[in-house]
């Protein structure tokens, strides 16, 4: 029976296999007190112990249909990534017995910071656009988690090159809200637009990206 470390690594592979664009673990018991579950005074996951295994799917902008939001179905590109996760925990139980779920999304519903889990489980770097920067594929990507009751070996967060060292900032000047009035992201500013997006009658809902878009990281 192969090792928790060794089990975490084939995971990720089934991950690739089952879909995702990119994958990484981290232990859950870092996320409780993660950067964003400080600022946001929330823990930032319902456990302490096991692993969470962040997936990660990207939403190319040529497909813009992914990241349609509608009301109490969320968007397809979310749906995709849960299936995925779905399919990844009923491996982990099937293959090694090992417990393992779908982590929900909302914060409020028991789900985890996942920019703050991905970035700590070396996926990629908080760019000034408070959003992941991703090797390849820059900001558009989205991210599920899927927990395992799997120990993760204790890892520091990948150092590396700041990702918009030398940049211009296109993603602050395209925020038609001002969201990055002091350079720091203002989240009342962005959730002002979000909110007036749906509330907009629409019944599908394409949400504000130009911070996303407008940044070159990726290629
Ligand atoms: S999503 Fe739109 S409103 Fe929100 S920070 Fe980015 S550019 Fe600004
Ligand atoms: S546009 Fe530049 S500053 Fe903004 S996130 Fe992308 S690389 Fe960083």
């Amino acid at each position: 029976m192969p090792n928790d470390p060794e089990i975490i690594r084939a995971a990720i592979r089934k991950a690739h296999e089952l879909g995702a664009d990119v994958a990484g673990a981290v232990a859950a018991k870092r996320l409780v007190d993660c950067p964003s579950a400080v600022a946001e005074k929330h823990p930032g996951s319902q456990e302490n112990r096991g692993t969470c295994i962040v997936l990660g799917l990207s939403h190319d902008p040529e497909h813009p249909e992914l990241d349609l939001w509608e009301p109490g179905r969320g968007t397809p590109g979310d749906r995709i990534l849960g299936n995925t996760g779905k399919n990844l925990a009923r491996w982990l139980q099937e293959e090694y017995g090992v417990r393992a779920r779908l982590i929900p999304y909302r914060i409020e519903d028991g789900g985890i910071y996942l920019k703050d889990a991905a970035c700590m489980a070396g996926i990629g770097r908080m760019g000034r656009n408070n959003l992941v920067l991703v090797p390849g594929y820059g900001p558009k990507v989205r991210f599920r988690a899927v927990w395992a009751d799997l120990e993760c070996p204790e890892e520091p967060s990948p150092e590396g090159d700041i990702p918009c060292a030398g940049c211009e900032g296109y993603c602050t000047r395209a925020c038609p809200m001002d969201a990055f009035p002091t350079g720091r992201f203002s989240r009342e500013r962005c959730l002002a637009r979000m909110n007036a997006d749906r509330t907009s009658g629409r019944r599908r809902i394409d949400h504000c990206r130009a911070c996303e878009l407008a940044c070159p990281a990726g290629g």
